[in-house]
């Protein structure tokens, strides 16, 4: 049976983005009478926004967007003993190793052009030492736990966008696991989390597709199995850039506050997926019986946020 989580990260509103993939993944696990999971990624410590959290919670709520109670929420930055007990894995089995470069000196080390995933990180640290302490005694500098990735394309199909392989190796090199304050990195947590609450299938924003090859590679080292992955296209400004600030203010609450009403966003976000008409007004319970996943678009949805205005 489907299991699948929503996990919103609290570093800013739930906008017509993040909204959009929320619906569209309630909808794909209520059409199939899955079991949606609620997860909160609250790992990146400065960029988390107090109450974030609880205004996105509340936002899906007035949405209509429910979860499944059973077996409760996981907060991730409640569950570092259970990142650091997978990374010691890592470091203990040889495939993880203490980093101490900062982000200034990755970024002079590497010779290629940035790609949208930053620099590639050369592999400066890697053989260094073989603990944390070491690295310690050594530099007396913070260290992060890097993944030491291994050449070559790591191919998976998704539900969507079909056929895929991305090379963690050639594209970001050893990606971090966890950072030098000792936080978890997102791709640890993520694959930690997945399999400690048995999700088989992954739905997420099209924005990550590189990263589920990393974390293939780290579900591989870690033993746990690699779910089904359905990435959705992004919204986008006019400028074809994912959806942020500089295209105004397009979050759910303010959106609310000034006159949609919840069934009229349900309605645009459905309208934006292919599922209704425009201008309607629908609550996600009765979009169910439409919503097939072989008619969803690979196709970013363009939003001008200042013809949205205000609604009556
Ligand atoms: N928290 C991530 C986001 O809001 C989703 C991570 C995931 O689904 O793996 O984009």
């Amino acid at each position: 049976m489907t299991r699948s989580r929503l996990a919103p990260s609290p570093t800013g509103a739930l906008h017509l983005g993040n909204a959009r993939t929320f619906l569209l993944t309630w909808l794909h696990v209520r059409a199939v009478s899955g079991t949606l999971l609620l997860r909160i990624d609250d790992l990146d410590g400065p960029r988390v926004k107090t109450g974030a959290a609880v205004q996105a919670l509340d936002d899906l709520r007035r949405l209509g967007l429910d979860w499944d109670e059973a077996p409760g929420v996981l907060v991730q930055s409640e569950r570092a003993a259970v990142y650091d007990a997978a990374a010691q894995r890592l470091v203990d089995s040889g495939l993880a190793y203490p980093c101490v470069c900062t982000r200034t000196e990755v970024e002079s080390a590497a010779s290629a052009p940035h790609g949208a995933e930053g620099p590639r990180y050369p592999g400066t640290c890697r053989g260094r030492w073989s603990s944390l302490d070491d690295a310690k005694r050594d530099t007396a500098r913070p260290a992060a736990l890097r993944f030491a990735t291994t050449p070559g394309a790591v191919p998976f199909d998704d539900a969507l966008f079909g056929a895929q392989a991305f090379d963690p190796a050639a594209e970001t090199g050893d990606f971090v696991i966890r950072k030098s304050n000792g936080t978890a990195a997102y791709q640890l947590a993520t694959v930690v989390d997945d399999a400690a609450s048995g999700v088989d299938l992954v739905i997420r924003g099209a924005d990550l597709l590189p990263s589920t090859s990393r974390q293939i590679l780290l579900q591989r080292a870690l033993g746990l199995p690699t779910p089904a992955h359905l990435h959705l296209p992004l919204v986008v400004g006019p400028d074809g850039r994912r959806l942020a600030k500089r295209h105004g203010d397009t979050s759910i609450r303010t959106l609310l506050a000034s006159g949609w009403t919840p069934d009229a966003l349900v309605g645009w976000l459905a309208w934006s997926a292919g599922l209704a008409e425009p201008g309607a007004r629908i609550q996600p319970r009765d979009l169910i019986p439409r919503y097939n996943p072989a008619n969803l678009s690979r196709d970013a949805v363009v939003v001008d946020a200042s013809a949205l205005g205000p609604r009556g």
